[in-house]
């Protein structure tokens, strides 16, 4: 490569590097303008996950059905019906004051609730294990928040942790193309990238 078109190819990385900041800056300015944005896009994407595979995640209207038709086959004394023994035998209601709460169904009375979360939940509990974790990794939030609950899956904690600004900065390392010419990089890697 000569002169000129090293200078061409270092204009155009920079030109990138800078259009980037500006696209990290709008996104920013995006989620504190509107901080429910990004909620909204989570529940459409577990809705997405949900309409493939119902076995873990449980909309607000099912997870209210639910309790509704545990407290019916409960009062069933003599003929419960198949459904009244299969909800039964998997959930319990968790009376919490003046809210009712689904959790798993316990063997001993001693046990430890472990709680469903509706789709419409699921992004505050995770925001909330996610902020007590100082924005814990994948399985610092999974060990966090499997004592508690009962169907918080992986792929929820990931898809949060991609939506978290915090967590995607942290994440972003700028990219060494052995020449450095942009000021914008810290001093720490001015030592490696320096050339003579
Ligand atoms: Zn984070």
């Amino acid at each position: 490569m000569n002169y000129l078109q090293e200078v061409a190819q270092l204009r155009v990385e920079l030109s990138s590097a800078y259009m980037e900041i500006e696209l990290t800056q709008a996104t920013m300015e995006l989620a504190e303008q509107q901080p429910t944005d990004y909620e909204n896009l989570f529940q459409r994407e577990l809705y997405k996950v949900f309409e493939k595979s119902k076995r873990h995640l449980i909309p607000k209207e099912t997870y209210n059905k639910t309790i509704e038709g545990l407290k019916t086959a409960a009062q069933e004394s003599s003929s419960k019906s198949r459904h009244g023994y299969y909800v039964l035998g998997k959930y319990e209601v968790l009376q919490c004051g003046d809210v009712e709460k689904l959790i798993k169904k316990r063997r001993m009375p001693d046990e430890r609730p472990m709680y469903y979360v509706s789709i419409e939940e699921t992004f505050d509990v995770i925001k909330r294990a996610h902020i007590a974790t100082g924005h814990g990794g994948r399985d610092r939030m999974v060990k966090h928040l499997t004592e508690k609950y009962a169907n918080i899956t992986k792929d929820a904690l990931k898809l949060f942790k991609s939506y978290c600004e915090v967590c995607q900065k942290k994440n972003k390392r700028p990219v060494v193309t052995g020449v450095v010419v942009c000021p914008i990089i810290s001093n720490e890697f001015n030592s490696r990238g320096q050339v003579d």
